[in-house]
């Protein structure tokens, strides 16, 4: 492990659209730190794998809603340890039902996953990435969060506050260098979109205009090239990666 090597933080990476994010960073020569709230074994195969590519990775347990944990994390493994050059606020998380029936708890820990523990990665990340005088975020909205969606008051809630908070951020860190975008996905094939019944995919696919759901790699090259240097004067923006679902 190389300590001063220009390092990725992907949270959520375990599996899904984190670990193809996490695989997309290690090929283009980030050094990629995977924190989960499932424990680091479990990514024991995707480290394995990166390895084998020629990459550099370790697993850590992360749950991004415990803010004293990402606090202590950054302290313990990142401030003065590696150099922060990407954070991938991915960690997220569905608890759908209809408005009336929502449930407060529901709504509100979706909203600590998914928001707050965006923000308080984000917020970390800011600290040693304006000292650095250079980083990347790129935090995982949703196409839910930009044209709302049936049954997910909560997760679009979530997902449009990542937009809000990305453009603050943007402007608040640019004159640091530090650039923060946000990638909003549409359906892609995932667990979190494996629950869903035939009939539900149908009627999605009806209003995607490339006919088909997307596939984890779609929305990890999004991420990897906002985080590498093609990107270097875009901040502030949220890119689609929707299948023209919505645009
Ligand atoms: P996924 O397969 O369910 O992966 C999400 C990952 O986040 C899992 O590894 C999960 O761990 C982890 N996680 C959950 N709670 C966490 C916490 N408190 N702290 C840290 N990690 C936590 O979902 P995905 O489809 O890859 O989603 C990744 C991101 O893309 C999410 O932000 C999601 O909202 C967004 N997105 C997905 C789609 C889609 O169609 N799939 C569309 C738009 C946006 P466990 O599984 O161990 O709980």
């Amino acid at each position: 492990m190389e300590a001063s090597a220009a390092t990725a933080l992907v949270t959520g990476a375990f599996r899904g659209i984190g670990k193809a994010v996490a695989h997309c960073l290690a090929r283009d020569g980030l050094q990629v730190y995977l924190t989960d709230v499932s424990e680091p074994e479990e990514a024991a195969p995707t480290i394995r794998e990166i390895e084998e590519q020629g990459g550099r990775a370790r697993a850590f347990r992360l749950d991004v809603s415990d803010a004293q944990a990402v606090s202590d994390f950054f302290a313990a493994e990142i401030k003065n340890r590696v150099q922060l050059a990407v954070l991938v606020n991915n960690a997220g998380i569905t608890k759908d039902g209809f408005l009336i029936r929502m449930q407060d708890e529901d709504f509100d820990r979706v909203l600590a996953v998914n928001l707050r523990g965006a923000f308080t990665c984000l917020r970390e990340a800011a600290k040693i990435m304006s000292k650095q005088r250079s980083g990347r975020i790129i935090n995982i909205s949703s196409v839910s969060g930009q044209m709302g969606n049936v049954g997910q008051i909560n997760y679009s809630a979530s997902k449009a506050g990542l937009i809000g908070m990305t453009k603050s951020a943007a402007k608040e860190l640019a004159a640091r260098n530090v650039t923060v975008n946000a990638v909003a996905p549409g359906f892609i094939e995932t667990g979190m979109t494996a629950v869903l019944s035939e009939e539900v995919r149908a009627a999605y696919l009806e209003h995607i205009p490339l006919k088909r759901l997307g596939q984890v790699d779609d929305v990890a090259e999004a991420v990897a090239f906002l985080a590498s240097d093609r990107a270097n004067y875009i901040t502030g923006q949220i890119l689609a990666v929707n299948g023209g679902l919505y645009c």
